[in-house]
């Protein structure tokens, strides 16, 4: 029981200190500096239930798969970079109403950029 909560425990701190999304992979490889036992399966187990409890929220990249992040993050969008393969969140939405024609009402979208991020097109001084 109590190895459980803090396998559960290293996956929150994974989540807490990193400021973009993350894959099943990057999870595992963080959470491992903080529980070196911490195996695929366990991460696997502990992201569905935090899913259910409603704090992380998994989403579905068209390229990437399942990504996961924080459920209390205001509306944003998804930009991943080519060259160093972060995925950053994009705060706000260019997306409004005039982009619909009359008569539809939106309720969700979703959308993916892809290209290269600020530290990947400026060279390191
Ligand atoms: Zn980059
Ligand atoms: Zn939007």
């Amino acid at each position: 029981m109590q190895r459980k909560t803090v396998q559960r425990e290293a996956i929150q701190e994974v989540f807490r200190n990193s400021e973009h999304p993350l894959r099943l992979e990057d999870i595992l490889a963080q959470g491992r500096l903080l529980v070196p036992t911490l195996n695929r399966a366990t991460v696997y187990r502990n992201l569905k239930l935090l899913v259910e409890i409603g704090w992380l929220a998994q989403v579905q990249h068209p390229s990437l798969g399942t990504i996961y992040e924080r459920a209390d993050l205001a509306h944003h969008h998804h930009f991943h970079c080519n060259s160093c393969d972060r995925i950053y969140e994009l705060p706000g939405c260019v997306l409004n109403a005039a982009a619909t024609p009359e008569g539809f009402i939106v309720q969700e979208h979703e959308i993916f950029l892809s290209g290269l991020c600020p530290a990947c097109v400026q060279p390191a001084p």
